[in-house]
């Protein structure tokens, strides 16, 4: 008999119109075998976590059980990768449905990992154990940093193996996301769909992300589809930079209009600040470099104004005049977020006009000396810059100097400055060899003690615990930088 896991599906996507989807299950896989469950999110989900690592649970999460209301398809999709358009979709991953939470809210529940579909190209619409279970950890982190991004429920083997770099056991990760709504859906749509159905998608949209724009009856409200969207990824960014996130990938298929982080393959975090600093084996040019992610998140809102054009305004020439009004504001409204945090970073309550000079400053400094970015930010938290490798420079007294003049020209006490900076500079963030140790304890010798510990430090980057103390240290210099990889 089957136990009931809390499922709780409805498919709105599913009645959008036939040409954004195909229908189909999940490949079966030969002996599924549950290594991690997300407990806390699956309870917020309304799932039962026990069930889930049922049997018929793990089933589910294998793609060889299809639970009860749901209608599973891959979705279409288009996107400019590195700059190139492409016809792309889902290749390797199945939408299983929306999981109505006991809070009302609507989830994708989505399998990565689930055989080939319509929209495969080259791949087999697998995925390997390690890359599962790094999406896992990092967006798990993320969460828990305070940054939107989808979510990490549950990673399965297959009994199978995948063939890559090196062969590797197969798994599928089951993701949560607000929606899998991206800029390249859009640009999909204004390419190979109706007017009509570009419409019919934007509606959705508006209803799934922005249902009180539709509520105000907007006479434009594409235009205000589009205003909110580039709020979203304004807000979203200024995160990135702040806590040092390169995504590596930020082609418009991974950009989702809910504003949520989404597809971690090659991203990682700034160590030495460096605003050139690329990890992406594949980003030869640093088109995605940290320091080139605004501009290419406006570029990619670009190209999701360009899919909205017909429905901005019927003469294309003011379409394109509002669109460009809209989009100017990107660069401000990120500037503005990425102003207000890297204050709060260094305690600062108020604002002044120098407070530009005075981040610039430290910054410049950061990258001359080559200091770690966290636990610089860390340092000046405690107290302790004495242990960076800014500490004994002139310019950098001063620079102290002028933070501590500031400091005492707010009402705010010291004490207060000191709250403020450590709800904003994490303890903890997932450090690259830190991942990469527990990904090898898993992969190599199936011991998940050490992302497990790991997990549990991550899950809580400000309460600055004295176990965190041992992830802020540094790797041993290595010959190699850090290298990541794509899709594997
Ligand atoms: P990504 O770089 O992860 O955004 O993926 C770009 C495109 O490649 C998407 O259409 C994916 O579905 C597809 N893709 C990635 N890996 C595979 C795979 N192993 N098999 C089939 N398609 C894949
Ligand atoms: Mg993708
Ligand atoms: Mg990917």
């Amino acid at each position: 008999e089957i136990i009931d896991a809390g499922w709780n599906f409805d498919n709105s996507y599913a009645r959008l119109p036939q040409s954004f989807f195909s229908r189909l299950n999940p490949t079966p896989v030969r002996s599924p075998k549950a290594i991690i469950v997300n407990g806390p999110l699956a309870q917020s989900l309304g799932l039962y976590v026990e069930a889930l690592q049922s049997n018929d649970g793990v089933a589910v999460f294998a793609g060889n059980q299809i639970p009860q209301g749901a209608l599973p398809l891959a979705q279409a999709y288009a996107g400019h990768q590195f700059g190139h358009f492409n016809m792309l979709g889902d290749g390797r991953a199945i939408l299983l449905g929306e999981q109505i939470t006991p809070q009302g809210e609507r989830v994708d529940i989505q399998l990565k990992g689930s055989g080939p579909t319509p929209y495969s190209r080259r791949g087999d619409g697998r995925a390997g154990l390690g890359p599962m279970l790094r999406e896992y950890i990092i967006s798990e982190a993320m969460q828990a940093l305070g940054i939107p991004t989808t979510r990490s429920l549950a990673v399965v083997t297959t009994g199978e193996s995948v063939i890559r770099e090196i062969d590797q056991p197969g798994a599928v990760l089951t993701r949560i996301a607000a929606s899998h709504l991206r800029v390249g859906t859009f640009q999909y749509a204004a390419n190979w769909s109706s007017v009509e159905d570009l419409r019919a998608l934007a509606d959705y949209t508006l209803q799934r992300h922005f249902p009180e724009v539709k509520a105000e009856g907007d006479e434009n409200r594409y235009l205000s589809l589009l205003k909110e969207v580039i709020k979203r990824q304004a807000d979203l960014i200024a995160k990135w930079q702040l806590v040092g996130f390169i995504h590596g990938v930020m082609n418009t298929d991974n950009m989702a209009l809910s504003g949520e982080t989404i597809d971690y393959g090659p991203c990682a975090f700034l160590d030495v600040y460096d605003s050139a600093t690329v990890f992406s084996s594949i980003d030869t040019n640093g088109r995605y470099a940290y320091g080139n992610q605004p501009h290419l998140a406006g570029w990619n809102l670009a190209r999701f104004a360009e899919a909205l054009l017909p429905l901005i305004h019927v003469d294309e020439e003011q379409a394109i005049k509002l669109a460009e009004d809209a989009l100017a504001d990107f660069a401000k409204l990120y500037h503005l977020n990425w102003q207000a945090g890297m204050r709060a970073k260094l305690g600062i309550f108020n604002e002044e006009v120098e407070d530009e000079a005075l981040i610039e400053g430290l910054l410049s400094m950061m990258q001359k000396y080559r200091a770690d970015y966290t636990n610089t930010f860390l340092a000046l938290t405690f107290d302790k810059v004495e242990d960076t490798v800014l500490s004994g420079s002139e310019e950098f007294t001063q620079w102290q100097e002028l933070w501590q003049a500031r400091l005492g020209r707010q009402p705010e006490s010291k004490a207060s400055s000191h709250q403020l900076m450590r709800s904003r500079n994490p303890a903890i963030i997932p450090r690259n060899h830190r991942v990469e140790e527990a990904l090898e304890a898993a992969v190599k010798h199936g011991d998940y003690d050490v992302m497990k510990r790991l997990l549990h430090v991550l899950s809580s980057p400000f309460a600055h615990s004295d176990e965190q103390a041992d992830y802020a240290t540094l790797p041993e210099p290595t010959a190699y930088p850090y290298q990541t990889f794509c899709g594997t």
